[in-house]
């Protein structure tokens, strides 16, 4: 028999629990370079539709080029960004004022809900000078740390995105060069709260092959075990999702808390699976706080 591939659960879903639906905390909207779907006040109207305790804006702040990936670049319309004189993309940077501005009024409009203002900051570590003018300039709600790009193997000291990158490693040594950067940014003093999804390389794992969680679980474990004791929260991203032995090694390894994260880019994709995870988390040993528009803690 096959070994596990990503979309198949090592632990049962169970259902029941508290049924309470946790805040989603990954969210983009028109403010972020490619959610050209995005819409900040459709998103709260759906958050209040959903009876979401609160919903956290976490734009993208992305800060460095990415390499051309072999067959050249293939965003969809409606992308914003610009390709340099050496095929880089780079995005277009988060409109600071305009974003803060519609957070504000969206605010006054469902007053009842909870709308916090933060950004996806990806790679922050390997740009802290940027990093600290953006934060002096504005202050945010929450901050989740991710990674989108590795080494770029064939041009030093550039960044190649993570679905180009299996053109140049192994597959598994996509996810493992994934991991030992993340690790690099939880060492490092960048200021984040939630390491964002973890499992962003197996979003572009090849399908016909299961993923060797056997080979993974000590890097996984290592990094889980650095991020718990950074004080940091871990996401469950619910774009796969996140497998949930990930969240079962998390406990293990002395995790807090945990974030629940759609990585919506459009209203309609706002909390996607939450009312299977979430139970499912739960059963893992994590449940809501006193205050339900807070993380999710360890029982
Ligand atoms: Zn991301
Ligand atoms: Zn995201």
């Amino acid at each position: 028999m096959a070994a596990p591939g990503p979309h198949d659960r090592p632990e049962p879903l169970v259902t029941g629990g508290t049924g309470r639906l946790p805040s989603d905390d990954h969210v983009h909207s028109r403010f972020s370079f490619d959610a050209f779907d995005g819409d900040l006040e459709g998103t709260c109207r759906r958050a209040v539709e959903l009876g979401l305790p609160a919903v956290s804006f976490t734009e993208h702040v992305d800060l460095e080029p990415w390499s051309a990936p072999p067959g050249g670049w293939d965003w969809p319309e409606g992308v914003r960004g610009s390709v340099d004189g050496h095929g880089r993309f780079l995005a277009a940077p988060l409109e600071v004022q305009a974003y803060v501005a519609e957070v504000e009024r969206c605010r006054h409009l469902f007053a009842d809900l909870t709308i916090r203002l933060g950004i996806e900051l990806d790679a922050g570590h390997r740009h802290r000078d940027e990093v600290a003018d953006l934060l002096r300039r504005q202050g945010f709600d929450r901050i989740v740390g991710s990674i989108h790009a590795l080494p770029d193997l064939t041009a030093s000291g550039e960044f190649l995105e993570v679905d180009p990158a299996y053109h140049q490693r192994e597959a598994v040594d996509v996810v493992l060069t994934y991991l030992a950067e993340a690790r690099d940014m939880i060492a490092s003093d960048v200021p984040f709260d939630v390491l964002g999804h973890l499992d962003y390389p197996l979003r572009h794992w090849p399908v016909d092959r299961p993923v060797p969680w056997a080979e993974l679980e000590e890097p996984v474990r290592d990094t889980l075990s650095r991020l718990a004791g950074s004080g940091r929260a871990l996401e469950v991203n619910t774009s796969l999702p996140l497998d949930l032995r990930v969240v079962r090694w998390w406990r293990e390894e002395g995790g807090r808390t945990v974030s629940f994260g759609s990585d919506a880019h459009s209203p309609a994709e706002l909390a996607r699976s939450f009312r299977e995870v979430a139970p499912a988390v739960e059963a893992l040993g994590f449940a809501p706080a006193a205050d339900p528009t807070q993380l999710w803690r360890r029982t």
